[in-house]
């Protein structure tokens, strides 16, 4: 196993062996301590977000920044399992950052209800060791995206709509950038229809994704694009070309010199 990140003193003081004792068998104190040295931002505190969010808090990741600018719905209740019918009204990140803090009080947790823009997918990237794309539009995927790429950090994809779902992780240096694999038009809509267990089941396939990041245990999906069809419970990996396109290479040069993309996307 090889260890992704540098540890930092404060790792020590949340390695709790009786906590983490059924996880520790299969990461190691390495990876333990790696998971508390790091870092992650999960953008989009919807179904995905809210599985994906749960379990890496439970795993011991030693800090999470929590995005989204809205409020809970009660629209919401059925798939976005951080919260409750109390919670209506609320911000979704504030209320989030409660929930980690109940679940495993230790970890330090900062919530960030605002509307993700280019300055804040900056700033997300130089924190974060690893992004969770749990958001519901492409046009804020890219932004993240880009941000991701040009600081080199690891950003974890999925969406899901109706029964279906998808997920690959991308990293400058291994894999193409996510703009590689984005529909040629990212202003369509997505379907509005969507079962709870599968934003569950692909928010859960992101943490796993990310702890393996972090650890180095297991394989990522680098240039996997997985292919989730929940009507037939059919999973299917289609290989990517780890070339860069030219997106990926846009990405790189200085942004005065091209088009921008939207200062700011909705989540
Ligand atoms: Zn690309």
């Amino acid at each position: 196993m090889s260890r992704a990140l540098p540890l930092s003193p404060r790792s020590l003081d949340l390695l709790d062996f009786e906590l983490y004792s059924r996880q520790i068998g299969l990461l190691g104190v390495d990876g333990q301590l790696a998971l508390a040295s790091s870092t992650v931002a999960v953008v989009g505190l919807g179904g995905l977000g809210s599985a994906a969010t749960l379990y890496l808090a439970a795993a011991g990741v030693g800090r999470m920044i929590l995005v989204d600018k809205d409020v809970v719905d009660k629209s919401n209740l059925h798939r976005q399992i951080l919260y409750g019918a109390a919670d209506i009204g609320k911000p979704k990140a504030v209320v989030a950052a409660e929930a980690v803090k109940r679940l495993n009080p230790k970890i330090d947790v900062e919530a960030v209800p605002e509307p993700l823009d280019l300055q804040l997918a900056s700033w997300l990237a130089r924190e974060a060791d690893v992004i969770i794309d749990a958001v519901d539009n492409w046009r804020t995927r890219l932004l993240l995206d880009e941000a991701a790429w040009r600081m080199g950090k690891t950003l974890v994809h999925a969406a899901a709509e109706r029964l279906h779902g998808q997920a690959t992780t991308v990293k400058r240096g291994v894999t193409g950038c996510l703009a590689c694999i984005a529909p040629s038009n990212i202003e369509a809509s997505g379907c509005q229809s969507i079962l709870g267990p599968v934003v569950g089941m692909l928010g859960s396939l992101q943490a796993l994704e990310a702890v393996k990041v972090i650890t180095g245990v297991g394989e990522p999906l680098y240039n996997k694009l997985l292919i989730v069809d929940g009507s037939t419970m059919t999973f299917e990996v289609l290989k990517l070309k780890p070339i860069e396109c030219s997106k990926c290479l846009e990405k790189l040069r200085p942004r005065k010199h091209r088009h921008e993309l939207g200062a700011e996307a909705t989540l």
